[in-house]
C-alpha cells in the first residue's frame, strides 16, 4: 500500500461537526461588518515578495523569519500573504480607491506564517479584518474598536477578553523616544534575551512587546512612549478615550503595548484573553497613516483591525452557548422505488425553495422502507417525508414526526410546505 500523505506542518484540517461553528462565527462576524455600512473587497492570496518587506518592515519577525516566499516558474520571488493590510492597501491604490475618498473595508479568508506552531497558533490561520481609509480624526478609531467590540460580543466571547490601548504617536516623535529607549536598554543589556539584543539597534520598540518573563521587570521601567508623545497624537489619543468612555467600553491604556508590524502610528489596540494561554491576542489593530505613502500612494490616513479566527473560535469553545452544536436536519425524505425517487429528487428542490432555512437530506443508496426509517431515525431530522408508489398515484407526501408520538399525516405538497414554514419559523 502507498505511504498514505498527511498535511503540512501547522496547516490544519477543519472537520465537520467543527466547521459548523467555523461556518457560524463567520457568518456572525460578516454580518456586524456589513451592518456597519463596511464593503468586501478581495485580493489574492499570493502577492509580490517586496510588498511585504517593504510595508511589514524587514526587521519584524514576519519578514525575517515566517514568510512563506518562492520563485515561481518566471522567477517572480512572490509569497503568500502574511497578512492582509499591505495587500488591502496595494489592491485600493491599484484601483484608485484612495484617492480624495472615504473607503470602509473588510475582508476575509487564510494567510500564512511559518512559526512554531502551537494552541491558538499555526501556520494556516484566519483572520476577518476592517480597513478604513481617508478619515484622520479619532472617532473613526473608536468607531472601528466599538464594531470588534460588538463582533466579540455577537460570538458570545466579549466577557473573556480584555481591551489594551495605546499610541505609538507619529515617526517623529518616536524617534526621539527611540534614541532614550536604546540608552536605557544599553545600560541594562544584561538583562535582555538574544533577541532582544538583536534587536536593540534595528527594532528597539519591539523589545516592550517581548514575552520573555525575565526581561518582565526591565521592561516595565524602560521610558514610556506615552510620555513623549507630540501634542497632536497625545490630544487625538485622548479624543478616542473620551469617545469610548462616553460609549461605556472599558479598556485600559498599556505602554507597552507595540504591535508586530513597523507601519503603525498613534492607536494601537488589542483585545486580550486569559483563557488562550501564551497566545493570549485574538483582536488587533491600529492606525497606520503613512503605509499608503509608503506603498507609493499620497499621504492617507488609515486604520483598521484584524481578528483571528482560530483563537475566536478556542474561546468560543470555553463558552456554553447552545449555538455551538450544529442543529441538525429538520427532515430526511425516503422512498420506495426508483420511480418514486424520481419524484423525490423535484418535491425534495421544491420544498427546500418554498421552505426558507429547511435542511432535508434526500436519502440515496437504496434499501427497504424500513431499513431507510431507521436511516432517517439515525440521521436526526424531526421529520421523516415518504414518497411512495401510494403517494405517487394520490399525489400525496406522508409526513412521520421521528421525535413524538404523532399520527403519520399525508398532505399535499403545497401544504407539506406551508406546515414545514410553520414548524421551522417556530424553533
Ligand atoms: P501574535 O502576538 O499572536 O504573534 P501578531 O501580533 O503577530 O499576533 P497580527 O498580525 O496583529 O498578530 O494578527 C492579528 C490576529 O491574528 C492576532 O491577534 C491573532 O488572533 C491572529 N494570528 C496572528 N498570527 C496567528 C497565527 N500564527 N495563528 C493563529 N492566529 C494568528
Ligand atoms: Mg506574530
Amino acid at each position: 500500500m502507498p505511504e498514505l500523505i498527511q498535511a503540512v506542518r501547522g496547516m490544519n484540517d477543519i472537520l465537520p461537526p467543527e466547521t459548523y461553528l467555523w461556518l457560524y462565527a463567520e457568518h456572525l462576524i460578516r454580518r456586524v461588518l456589513i451592518s456597519h455600512g463596511y464593503q468586501e473587497i478581495r485580493f489574492p492570496i499570493v502577492e509580490r515578495t517586496e510588498l511585504f518587506k517593504r510595508s511589514i518592515g524587514e526587521v519584524t519577525d514576519i519578514v525575517e523569519k515566517e514568510m512563506y516566499s518562492f520563485l515561481d516558474r518566471n522567477q517572480e520571488n512572490l509569497t503568500l500573504r502574511p497578512e492582509g493590510t499591505a495587500c488591502c492597501v496595494r489592491a485600493a491604490l491599484e484601483h484608485g480607491m484612495l484617492h480624495n475618498q472615504v473607503q470602509r473595508l473588510w475582508y476575509g479568508g487564510p494567510f500564512f506564517r511559518y512559526e512554531r506552531p502551537q494552541k491558538g497558533r499555526t501556520r494556516q490561520f484566519h483572520q476577518f479584518s476592517a480597513e478604513v481609509f481617508g478619515i484622520e480624526t479619532p472617532d473613526i478609531d473608536a468607531e472601528l474598536i466599538m464594531m470588534s467590540a460588538a463582533i466579540l460580543e455577537r460570538l458570545g466571547i466579549r466577557s473573556l477578553c480584555t481591551l489594551q490601548l495605546n499610541s505609538l504617536g507619529t515617526p517623529a516623535s518616536r524617534a526621539e523616544y527611540r534614541k532614550q529607549l536604546v540608552h536605557y536598554f544599553q545600560i541594562n543589556k544584561a538583562h535582555l534575551d538574544e533577541e532582544s539584543v538583536h534587536r536593540l539597534h534595528k527594532n528597539p520598540m519591539r523589545i516592550l512587546d517581548s514575552k520573555n518573563p525575565e526581561m518582565k521587570s526591565v521592561i516595565a521601567n524602560a521610558p514610556k512612549l506615552i510620555e513623549h508623545l507630540d501634542a497632536e497624537s497625545l490630544e487625538h489619543f485622548e479624543k478616542l478615550q473620551t469617545y469610548l468612555k462616553q460609549a461605556g467600553l472599558a479598556f485600559e491604556v498599556n505602554p507597552c503595548l507595540v504591535r508586530g508590524l513597523d507601519y503603525y502610528t498613534r492607536t494601537v489596540s488589542e483585545w486580550v484573553s486569559d483563557k488562550l494561554g501564551a497566545q493570549a491576542t485574538v483582536c488587533a489593530g491600529g492606525r497606520y497613516d503613512g503605509l499608503v505613502q509608503q506603498l507609493g500612494g499620497k499621504p492617507t490616513p488609515a486604520v483598521g483591525f484584524s481578528i483571528g479566527v482560530e483563537r475566536a473560535i478556542l474561546l468560543m469553545q470555553q463558552t456554553d452557548k447552545t449555538h455551538k452544536k450544529d442543529p441538525g436536519l429538520h427532515a430526511y425524505l425516503i422512498t420506495d422505488s426508483e420511480q418514486s425517487f424520481g419524484a423525490a429528487l423535484k418535491t425534495a428542490n421544491y420544498l427546500r425553495a418554498k421552505v426558507p432555512g429547511l435542511k432535508l437530506m434526500l436519502h440515496c443508496g437504496g434499501g427497504s422502507l424500513k431499513n431507510q426509517f431507521k436511516k432517517a431515525d439515525k440521521s436526526g431530522a424531526q421529520y421523516a417525508i415518504i414518497i411512495g408508489e401510494h403517494e405517487l398515484k394520490t399525489r400525496s407526501i406522508s409526513l412521520k414526526n421521528l421525535r413524538e408520538d404523532i399520527p403519520q399525516q399525508t398532505l399535499y405538497q403545497d401544504e407539506l410546505a406551508e406546515y414545514l414554514k410553520l414548524k421551522i419559523s417556530k424553533k
